[in-house]
């Protein structure tokens, strides 16, 4: 039996065979690399880059759900290093080895053709080398994501990130990477450590990073509910397009050591998070030509790219840490207080940051914070009488302001007169939603009628 590819897959085809196997016969496990269990998604050394999935989740025997847990000696819900997880893979493929009544062969080589041969099925490797076997398995992983254009033949220019040494280069000021996937994320965290000055864009159509995981072991996210009955082919495409991505960034999730270095990034302005559309390929041909010091790196999952870069976040990170730390707090029954690293525990949030948030929401009358063994933060006032509008203006500022103006203090002239009015108008339809929903609306699970009927209108959901 032959498996061509030595990753994840292709390693567990071997273990488990060599485990049920009858004597006398042959594993044999091919592998271009030479490196035999990591595969691409476990061969990173870097150990920012971890599991997307808790180890309890990750075994590699069914009948054993603890044993990367017991083999790593971490707990259930930890996000162990994808580089510790190859080694697990690879200590799984040795043990079996070890204990089988068949024998595995390892070759080191890239299979070029599988043809049958006869009663045989020959493989035939790169350097003309030829292998008969009575059965041969494909697993040789997921096929490389098509770049969104012709690539310049520029080394500023990364077209694979996981290519060896590929993200190495001594600290680049700046980095825009097309794509803003689980991929994209490890890319940033790595381009960011390289130098303090780095600085990071991310671009999607979307624009939206996966969810942080919550504490604890939770169930996966269920799909979307794409309508009832049969759906014609064009409602099919509208609804996954209305959905398909809130369901993915909320599927393959983000660890929640990276969520918080990802926001940690976020707040101190090194990380921005596009969403843009259109034209890839004369933006990365420019990039080659002009020789600035901005590369463009390929993550995989790409898409399109655009140059127009505009650092707004319409609810910052720093709003909706504040919301659900608050939330929190008005869901917190007795109203005794609760200590910020519960608060951050609870929701994910990086410690640090829910400090200085949880600094300027006393600062604003919002949060009481109490020293002593039993202290904590407590909310300052009744749930009901904090709208998310007063959050937002605490941690943020005011509301609606226009290029850090007041709406109403903006001056135009001539055929641009009415420009003030619309400013002022956007801000009070801004002012309608959010003073209208207080912390006690959202612990509850109780939003007001007005708000039901603006989620209920049919384009709410669709992004545009
Ligand atoms: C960066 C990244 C992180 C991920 N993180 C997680 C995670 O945390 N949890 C999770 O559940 N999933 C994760 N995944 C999903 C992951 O793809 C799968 O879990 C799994 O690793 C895929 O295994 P595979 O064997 O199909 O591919 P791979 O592990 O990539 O293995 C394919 C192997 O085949 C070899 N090969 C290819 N062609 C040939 C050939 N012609 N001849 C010889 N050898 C060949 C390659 O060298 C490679 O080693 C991640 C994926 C990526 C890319």
């Amino acid at each position: 039996m032959a498996i061509i590819g030595g990753g994840f897959c292709g390693t567990l085809t071997a273990v488990h065979l060599l485990r049920r196997a009858a004597p006398g016969t042959r594993v044999l496990l091919m592998e271009r690399s030479g490196d035999f269990g990591p595969g691409v998604a476990y061969g990173t050394c870097d150990d920012r880059h971890v599991l997307n999935v808790p180890a309890a989740r990750m075994s590699a025997l069914p009948e054993a759900p603890d044993d990367l847990v017991d083999w790593a000696g971490v707990a259930p819900d930890a996000y162990v290093p994808r580089r510790v997880y190859g080694e697990y893979l690879r200590a799984r493929l040795a043990g079996a080895a070890a204990h089988s009544a068949a024998r595995l062969e390892r070759t080191v080589g890239e299979v070029e053709r599988v043809r049958p041969a006869r009663a045989a099925i020959e493989l035939v490797l790169r350097d003309g080398r030829r292998i008969a076997c009575d059965r041969a398995v494909l697993a040789v992983g997921n096929l490389p994501g098509a770049p969104p254009c012709e690539l310049p033949d520029d080394p500023r220019v990364v077209g694979d990130p996981w290519l060896p040494g590929a993200l190495t280069d001594g600290g680049t000021a700046s980095t825009l990477i097309v794509g803003t996937g689980p991929t994209a994320v490890d890319v940033a965290l790595s381009v960011c450590d390289e130098s303090p000055a780095a600085r990071v864009a991310m671009v999607s159509r979307h624009g939206r990073l996966p969810c942080s995981h919550l504490p604890g072991l939770r169930d996966p996210a269920p799909p979307p509910v794409l309508g009832t009955g049969p759906l014609r082919l064009r409602a099919l495409e509208r609804e996954l397009r209305a959905h398909g991505r809130a369901w993915e960034v909320r599927r393959h999730r983000l660890a929640p050591s990276v969520a918080a270095a990802v926001a940690s990034l976020r707040m101190y302005g090194r990380l921005t998070v596009l969403a843009r559309r259109g034209g890839a390929r004369a933006r990365a041909a420019r990039a080659g030509r002009r020789g600035r010091r901005r590369r463009l790196r390929i993550a995989r999952g790409a898409c399109r790219l655009s140059d127009r870069h505009d650092d707004r976040v319409r609810i910052s990170a720093k709003v909706d840490y504040a919301m659900r730390a608050l939330v929190e707090l008005a869901a917190n029954g007795d109203g005794s207080p609760v200590t910020a690293e519960r608060l951050a525990d609870a929701q994910g949030i990086p410690q640090k940051f829910l400090q200085n948030i949880l600094l300027e929401l006393r600062r604003a009358g919002i949060v009481a914070s109490h020293r002593g063994p039993d202290g904590g933060h407590a909310l300052a006032k009744a749930a009901d009488k904090i709208t998310v509008a007063d959050v937002i203006r605490a941690v943020d500022g005011p509301l609606g302001s226009v290029a850090g103006h007041a709406p109403e203090d903006m001056e135009y002239q001539g055929s641009t007169m009415r420009l003030r009015d619309t400013w002022v108008a956007v801000r009070a339809s801004v002012r309608g939603v959010l003073e209208g929903i207080t912390l006690d609306d959202i612990a509850s699970d109780h939003l007001p009628d007005s708000i039901g009927r603006l989620l209920g209108e049919h384009d709410a959901w669709v992004r545009r």
